[in-house]
């Protein structure tokens, strides 16, 4: 290795570590700018019973950069997070998902389908979270029973006891809690027993591996007895084919969500689903069964 190599070697990796470093800054600069000229905006995924029947939807946020085109949430949320960002993209998702849950209250054909909303850790716990989210409930006049909040694990960084306060703080206005990528964390039965959920959101990752491996398919049936032991509903999210669905449904799972169903699509898209369902597919049609010569 000659002295410039290693110099060049050098200058790259400083180089490469200053733009990691400073990606999130560049994409936080860009969200805000994006929360002011709305660029955000909440795309709607069905979750279906075991008939195929639409009871409700997951919000799920997604940014349309005018130059780089859609960024996932993926790339976008970890960097608002990272630089303190979550709370105020929070509270917009907060406001379109209770906008548009008013707007369902309002049509009885949509009145009874439940909005699943994502809510980070640093914003459920955030000081003023409870308040604003009261406010919003009443100004949009919302029957909060058809608000569920999804929270993950980490949002117990803030200690199980002020976490499970809150929550049942929350739950007596009516809201119901989910309990989302369930089982990728290092979930614990204690805390489970502890906190006011009634679901749990089976991960994809078990989802789509208990179609095909023994031991993914016992993770999925013990996660489906707890649920039964606790009185948890359960959701299984990222079902994308009829063989996982019917081995979801031989666990005692009633709700799915997934491409199966339908991707997250605009909120346009979602209520002409529901009001106008397709056409189900007709089951193959009997072969003639052989008959014996
Ligand atoms: P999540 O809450 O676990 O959401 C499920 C993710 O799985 C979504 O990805 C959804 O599009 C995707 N998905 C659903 N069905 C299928 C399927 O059948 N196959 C595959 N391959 N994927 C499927 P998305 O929209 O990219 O969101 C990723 C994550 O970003 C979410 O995971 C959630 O943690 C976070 N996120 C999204 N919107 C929000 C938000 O408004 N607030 C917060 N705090 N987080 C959000
Ligand atoms: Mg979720
Ligand atoms: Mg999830
Ligand atoms: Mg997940």
């Amino acid at each position: 290795l000659n002295p410039t190599m290693a110099a060049l070697i050098f200058c790259t990796a400083i180089y490469a570590l200053q733009q990691r470093l400073s990606a999130p800054r560049g994409i936080a600069r860009d969200l805000v700018a994006a929360l002011r000229h709305g660029e955000l905006s909440l795309a709607f995924q069905p979750q279906v019973d075991g008939m195929g029947e639409i009871t409700g939807a997951e919000a799920l946020l997604r940014w349309h950069h005018p130059a780089k085109g859609p960024i996932p949430p993926s790339i976008f949320i970890p960097a608002a997070e990272e630089v303190g960002l979550m709370p105020l993209v929070g509270s917009f998702v907060l406001e379109e998902a209770l906008a548009t849950l008013s707007r369902w209250q309002a049509d009885p054909k949509l009145g009874r389908l439940t909005l699943s909303v994502n809510v980070s850790a640093s914003q459920f716990n955030e000081a003023d979270f409870e308040t604003t989210l009261r406010d919003l409930l009443a100004r949009h006049h919302i029957d909060a029973t058809r608000l569920r909040l999804e929270l993950t694990e980490s949002v117990l960084i803030a200690g199980l006891e002020p976490v499970a306060e809150k929550m049942a703080s929350l739950k007596r206005l009516g809201l119901t809690f989910s309990l989302d990528d369930f089982g990728t964390g290092f979930s614990s039965l204690a805390y489970l027993r502890r906190l006011p959920v009634s679901e749990l959101k089976i991960d994809r990752s078990f989802v789509t591996a208990a179609a095909e491996n023994d031991r993914d398919a016992a993770l999925v049936r013990s996660i489906r007895a707890i649920a039964t032991d606790l009185g948890l509903e359960t959701v299984a999210e990222g079902v994308e084919t009829q063989a996982q669905l019917a081995f979801l449904k031989s666990t005692g799972c009633r709700v799915f969500q997934g491409y199966l169903f339908g991707r997250p699509m605009p909120l346009a898209d979602f209520e002409l689903s529901v009001l106008a369902p397709k056409p189900k597919p007709m089951p193959p049609p009997e072969r003639p069964t052989p008959r014996l010569a």
